[in-house]
């Protein structure tokens, strides 16, 4: 028997925001410090040392609610979830219960049916991240005992969960452009890097299926600590996989937390899965309650960077450049912001966005390089594009010189320069090739003068060839042109 199901997918995501200091204390928010440098009696939890709110912390998560166009509460109030394990020194991390900062928003992205399709975003709350555990060898059984650094307890976390009730994710696509979109987001908004390797962006998942007609959705399984995009794709599928075929053969899915096993691509159990009640969530009786004024809230409205949105809407009317474009370099910020330094100064704004994507994209991948540690300043990239738009070198040479400026971090006038790239400007020494190459090829020349023009292309690579490949290639086309047709 066959059985179509829906899917349900909800997000939990959790992102480190980029304040300097941490969220109750001011010890600095500091990555790859050497171990419990960055610690103090309120973020170790000693006895009777008290939290003193960062203020930075509530503006940006505001702001991450405003762009998540969500309802940002007046009052608000912080609460301890209790829970023991080593990496949390209190016992109790403080996080926010019954009233988060932010709630009922949205989130819009592209749905199945290829409309925008707004998944309900449930909450954004504010709460502290945990320390980490350190196995000095891979499993903590080989080495007998685990460390643990606390630089990380208590740096800011913003944690977003999606709504169930409301536009849930129903596919792995649109899981996929979710997380996309909602890193894009915040890495626009300048709140977080979002960097997954460095865990400042890790998201929960959790599935739930119903056989398609029926009213009531199964039980979720949540999968934890997914380390990068393609996990968490792979995990989905698996644990779609897993659940029909469960539901098909007649069984029940549990409500369980499962880890998801990186090198055999499948989820595993790992506890049934904890309820709100387990926590014992109460406010925090050090911290009193939030007011937030309406003129603190309309400020962070104002200041609002630029969304991901608003920036393909401007780069399409502003450099006339095709959407399918505008969304592979808007895509990360940094390459969008290495896209708008560029058009500054460069005239060719197509061939920029073009050789952005086809070359500089390929020759950062290939050397594993972040667009905003690029060797190639913006400047130096927006000459060899007019180059090549001029027709002083062609694509080829510009691909050639591209590489050289990568390597070396230099512009494209020295690599021309020491290459004896120049383009030939000479007039006579450009005809005497030309001449060269017609008195060769008699057939071809015979060929253009009947009417067929594709053999010019042909004969402007001989020439190419004969001048090293210094002669401009346009300059070529018209001589050639001129010389058979008059
Ligand atoms: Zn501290
Ligand atoms: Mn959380």
């Amino acid at each position: 028997m066959t059985m179509d199901f829906d899917i349900i997918i909800g997000f939990e995501t959790h992102v480190e925001l980029k304040t300097e200091t941490k969220l109750f204390c001011d010890c600095l928010v500091a990555y790859n410090a050497p171990p419990n440098t960055h610690i103090c009696p309120v973020c170790t939890g000693q006895p009777g040392a008290l939290p003193v709110l960062n203020k930075r912390a509530v503006q940006f998560t505001v702001r991450a609610g405003l762009a998540l166009n969500c309802v940002v509460n007046r009052r608000c109030r912080f609460a301890r979830k209790n829970y023991f394990y080593p990496d949390l020194p209190k016992g109790y991390q403080i996080s926010q219960y019954e009233s988060p900062f932010c709630q009922n928003g949205y989130l819009e992205i592209p749905g199945d049916n290829g409309q925008p399709y707004a998944v309900g975003i449930k909450r954004v709350h504010l709460e502290e991240d945990a320390g980490k555990l350190v196995h000095p060898a891979s499993t903590p059984e080989a080495s007998g005992y685990s460390l643990v650094d606390y630089n990380r307890a208590s740096v800011p976390l913003l944690e977003i969960v999606t709504d169930h009730e409301r536009n849930p994710v129903r596919s792995v696509r649109e899981a996929r452009a979710y997380v996309e979109k909602l890193r894009q987001a915040l890495q626009y908004i300048e709140i977080s890097d979002c960097i997954i390797e460095k865990g400042q962006f890790r998201c929960d998942v959790n599935i739930s299926l119903r056989p398609r007609g029926q009213a009531t959705y199964g039980h979720r399984a949540e999968i934890k600590n997914m380390s990068s995009f393609r996990f968490i794709m792979d995990a989905l599928e698996y644990e779609i996989q897993r659940q029909s075929d469960m539901l098909r053969s007649g069984g029940e899915v549990l409500q369980e937390t499962r880890l998801f096993d990186e090198q055999k691509k499948v989820t595993l159990p790992m506890r049934s899965k904890e309820d709100a009640p387990d926590y014992r969530y109460f406010p925090d009786p050090d911290l009193l309650e939030i007011e937030l004024d309406q003129q603190f809230i309309d400020k962070i409205r104002k200041k609002m960077p630029e969304l991901p949105d608003q920036k393909v809407h401007r780069l399409i009317e502003e450099y006339d450049i095709p959407k399918s474009d505008v969304l592979v370099l808007t895509k990360d910020k940094n390459a969008s912001d290495f896209f708008t330094a560029c058009a500054l100064v460069c005239e060719d704004r197509k061939r920029l966005s073009r050789w952005i994507i086809r070359e500089l994209f390929a020759l950062l991948k290939k050397a594993s390089t972040a667009i905003e540690k690029c060797p190639v300043s913006p400047g130096d990239f927006s000459r060899l594009i007019d180059l090549v738009s001029r027709g002083e070198i062609t694509d080829k040479m510009g691909r050639m010189i591209l590489e050289e400026m990568f390597e070396r971090g230099v512009g494209p006038d020295t690599v021309i320069e020491e290459k004896g790239l120049k383009p030939i400007h000479d007039l006579f020494a450009l005809e005497e090739a030309v001449d060269a190459v017609l008195a060769e090829n008699p057939e071809v020349v015979s060929k253009i003068k009947e009417g067929n023009k594709k053999p010019v292309d042909y004969l402007i690579g001989q020439v190419m060839k004969k001048t090293l490949g210094k002669a401009k290639p346009k300059d070529l086309g018209k001589l050639i042109q001129k010389k058979l047709l008059g």
